[in-house]
């Protein structure tokens, strides 16, 4: 991730796959042209690097020009375009291809067939490196389109941000949200994940997902995944990843306006983590932190059974299943520890003591991301 003035932008595409792209132009354009010695009109600032690469890759003789307007203040895309230096050779009869290095709107296409309008040119190509086909308003045809990209503002490869990022050799698209608090509320069954997350979600406005709860609410309505994850819930077991993983992505895009969230018994196995690390990508967000909280296997047991004589979780009711779900715990679950502490991204808390004291030390943590 970068950051250029106030904003953040996270990397799009990349050096190769601009290459790729310009590759496909030049085969394009020098199939069609043939023999005849086209001129290439860059237009300035943003499509310099792309004039400069696409010629070198050009197989042909060719004339390469300028021309410079300016249309971008900021982030969005200005009605007024200026014509700061316009043609300045005779072009009577000859091929033009301009080559843009974006086209969103298609402003500064008008422009550019204003200027062109009183020119007896034999043929006007448009070639355009990056095209946004949702912003696009304009009837002008597109001749050579190289990437079509999401209507979302980029930089990079010529193209800036107030002046800004023009060098980078990729591109990178602006990050929406710009930052969210996600936290992984880590530890054995019994651990106290569940009763302190609903007080952290009050103190810092997260939403909370617990997917042990959403497989109650589910096993309780007798629907088809309640049914699903009764028979592993029953046992003590883990339910099998895709079905936890397609749960828990339908949870997160329900709250798509949350400051973050508390994940509460969700990632449980490596391919949960990645998967985590993925939908969160998608958010333009990272997970934040693991917290875990640490206690004893003795102190688990008891905690549990007290708990089950008025849960009425089937799982909570009997010894040999709660020690089945630490024993999941250990073989499946406590490797995550190592995928988040490669990530600096651990924190252990001590889990035994008054809730109240738990939650200090939770906060104490939450407070330094
Ligand atoms: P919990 O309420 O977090 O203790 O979860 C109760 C049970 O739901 C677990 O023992 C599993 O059977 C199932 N479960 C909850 N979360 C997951 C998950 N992330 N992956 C697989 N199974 C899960």
């Amino acid at each position: 991730m970068i950051k250029l003035h106030d904003k953040y932008f996270k990397p799009f595409i990349s050096s190769a796959q601009i290459d790729e792209a310009i590759d496909k132009l030049v085969v394009e354009i020098a199939n069609d042209l043939g023999d005849e010695i086209p001129v290439f009109v860059g237009i300035l600032n943003g499509s310099f690097m792309f004039t400069s690469d696409f010629v070198k890759k050009y197989p042909k003789p060719c004339e390469v020009t300028f021309i410079k307007l300016a249309s971008y203040e900021g982030v969005k895309s200005s009605d007024d375009i200026q014509r700061l230096i316009g043609l300045t050779q005779d072009l009577t009869d000859r091929t033009v291809v301009i080559l843009e290095d974006i086209i969103d709107t298609g402003k500064t296409l008008v422009e550019v067939h204003r200027i062109f309008e009183n020119e007896k040119v034999k043929s006007l190509k448009i070639a355009t490196l990056f095209y946004k086909p949702e912003a696009y308003k304009k009837d002008f045809k597109l001749h050579y389109v190289g990437i079509e990209i999401p209507n979302k503002f980029i930089v990079g490869y010529g193209l800036d941000y107030d002046n800004l990022g023009r060098d980078l050799p990729e591109i990178y698209q602006i990050k929406e949200t710009q930052h969210m608090t996600n936290l992984v509320l880590f530890g054995p069954p019994g651990a106290g994940k569940g009763t302190q997350a609903e007080f952290l979600k009050e103190k810092y406005n997260l939403v909370h997902i617990s997917t042990g709860d959403v497989f109650r609410f589910n096993i309780k309505n007798e629907t088809a995944l309640g049914m699903l994850a009764k028979s592993y819930i029953d046992k003590g077991e883990l339910v099998p990843d895709q079905v936890t993983i397609d749960m828990l992505n339908a949870e997160v895009e329900k709250n798509a306006g949350a400051n973050g969230f508390i994940f509460d018994g969700f990632p449980r196995t490596d391919a949960q983590a990645k998967s985590l690390d993925g939908l969160m990508d998608t958010k333009d967000s990272a997970i934040s932190a693991m917290i875990a909280l640490e206690v004893d296997d003795e102190v688990l047991v008891k905690r549990l059974l007290e708990r089950g004589k008025t849960s009425g979780r089937p799982d909570d009711a009997n010894e040999s299943i709660i020690r089945n779900r630490i024993k999941e715990y250990y073989n499946k679950t406590a490797i995550l520890k190592d995928f988040y502490s490669a990530q600096n991204k651990y924190h252990g808390v001590d889990g035994v003591g008054s809730i109240d004291e738990i939650t200090e030390r939770l906060s104490a943590v939450i407070d330094t991301l």
